[in-house]
């Protein structure tokens, strides 16, 4: 499992560092970070590594119209099972304009083969959402005086959203350097942490397990049941059940009858 993780530095922090030296703690728990936690897989696994760096864990999610407000819940438990020190909910509404499978009345698209979202960016893209989303953790950042937000984003399995590149994340922070307080008088810069960024969903998965994360309390489906229940179907759905069955395991998650 360690030999897993080995080599997936992908922002110059050691990302593999899960028990740190007593020295270590001491400096690090002083350590803030801002996580945008949406309540998926991908977010919860990257809540639970800040964490075991030794992060204090301030946590973002965001209520924008999205049509799996299930999520939300997901987030909140998670929240509550790695006893963040503040989780907080933000309120907006992506419907106004819709332009996404995720909050207009697009059909979410089922039973794709990996090959097919590889080829264009589908409509559950959100318009600029992670633009958005670390806008806001950059302003909470800056008031916590913390000098690291994590973000979940992954460049190997994915649906080809834009805004989860590697690229874009540099760029990202480049421009935060530029727009914050602390990028022109701080001695700290502000890093986007991305440790799940070159990882397969099978490897964040086993990573996550190694950190005591239960996924029955995650939601990562695009199109869930009134009761939470995942479709089975979309992309984030296959990605998704693809990382436990790598793992010779099943989803905990509740899933809907076929
Ligand atoms: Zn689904």
């Amino acid at each position: 499992m360690a030999d897993l993780i080995q080599g997936h530095q992908t922002d110059g922090v050691d990302e593999t560092k899960t028990s740190p030296s007593r020295a270590d703690m001491d400096i690090e728990t002083q350590r803030r970070c801002v996580v945008l936690l949406s309540g998926g897989l991908d977010s919860t696994t990257t809540l639970a590594i800040a964490k075991s760096q030794g992060f204090d864990v301030y946590a973002m999610t965001f209520r924008y119209g999205q049509r799996h407000e299930a999520e939300l819940e997901a987030a909140r438990n998670v929240a509550s099972h790695f006893e963040v020190c503040q989780h907080i909910v933000v309120e907006m509404d992506l419907r106004q304009f819709g332009g996404s499978a995720l909050t207009g009345d697009l059909e979410v698209p089922k039973g794709r083969s990996e090959e097919e979202m590889a080829e264009a960016i589908p409509v559950t893209y959100v318009p600029a959402r992670n633009t958005i989303f670390l806008s806001y953790a950059l302003a909470w950042a800056e008031v916590l005086n913390s000098a690291d937000i994590f973000i979940g984003v992954n460049s190997v399995d994915y649906s080809g959203y834009p805004d989860c590149r590697p690229e874009y994340i540099a760029a990202y922070q480049q421009m935060a350097e530029l727009a914050t307080r602390r990028g022109v008088e701080g001695d700290q810069g502000l890093t986007i942490h991305t440790p799940l960024s070159a990882l397969t969903k099978g490897e964040i998965v086993r990573w996550g397990l190694q950190l005591g994360v239960d996924y029955s309390q995650t939601s990562t489906c695009y199109d869930p049941s009134s009761s939470g229940a995942a479709c089975g179907e979309c992309d984030a759905c296959l990605l998704r059940l693809r990382g436990f069955a790598d793992n010779g395991l099943q989803d905990p998650a509740p899933y809907q009858a076929q």
